[in-house]
């Protein structure tokens, strides 16, 4: 699985070009290819990929399904919009927004009562990896599901290491398999797909498909070049 989040990039006539040109890309029917476009431009996109099998993702929502939350979109709202995923907990919610697994467990759920999928993001920062915590950390931001009640089945974890996003800087293999390993000791389900994110590129993308237990990545910055986008899917399928 191969996953594209524009973030707060493209204004509409950008989206719906990049939209148009990710329709166009060529790749496997064993891929699932999904974007996570601004929320305000879902509605037009999903229009653009009817009749292709690219997935459309909210980069957040909330948990309510209606009330006074000026701002708020729900998850019914995303998937009435079209959406089939939600990216959940992306680090950079969780720096500004203080958000926390034990936060978005309402969330969560109502994402699953829907019959989307979140994309549930966990990672540590460089000051906890330098400190011999990362394991702990992610672990921890892991543990809430266990307890939760929530079916884990229908959970895609993304492990994005919070130094590695939009620097350029990639994990390595022997970190990314590490982790991996961690989360699915965690997780305890051979169907979890486990994404890696953080500075995926066509460059980058090769090494860590190789690496164990990748399922596949959510790609930030290259999936905001359709080329790019579309190389890093090529190496998924030549692994
Ligand atoms: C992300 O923000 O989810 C991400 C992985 O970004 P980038 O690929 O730009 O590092």
């Amino acid at each position: 699985m191969i996953i594209g989040n524009w973030k707060m990039n493209t204004p509409r006539s950008d989206a719906l070009a990049l939209a148009n040109a990710v329709v166009e890309m060529k790749y496997l029917e064993s891929t699932r290819v999904g974007i996570c476009p601004p929320a305000l431009w879902i509605d037009s996109i999903t229009r653009i990929v009817k009749g292709s099998s690219i997935l459309i993702g909210a980069q957040d929502c909330v948990g309510d399904k209606f009330g006074a939350q000026t701002g708020c979109i729900n998850a019914n709202m995303v998937h009435e919009a079209g959406c089939s995923m939600v990216i959940l907990g992306h680090s950079e919610r969780r720096t500004r927004f203080a958000e926390t697994t034990e936060k978005l467990l309402h969330t969560i759920a109502a994402v699953l009562e829907t019959g989307m999928f979140p994309v549930f993001c966990v990672g540590e920062t460089k000051k906890q990896r330098e400190s011999g915590k990362a394991f702990d950390v992610v672990a921890g931001q892991l543990r809430p599901l266990l307890t939760s009640g929530l079916d884990l089945g229908g959970i895609v974890i993304a492990y994005e290491p919070v130094w590695a996003i939009g620097t350029g800087l990639s994990a390595t293999r022997k970190d990314i398999e590490e982790m991996h390993a961690i989360v699915r000791e965690v997780i305890n389900r051979d169907d979890t797909l486990v994404l890696y994110g953080g500075s995926v590129s066509p460059v980058s993308a090769a090494d860590i498909f190789n690496a164990e237990g990748v399922s596949g990545a959510l790609v930030g910055g290259a999936s905001l070049s359709a080329n790019k986008f579309a190389a890093i899917v090529a190496a998924w399928e030549r692994r």
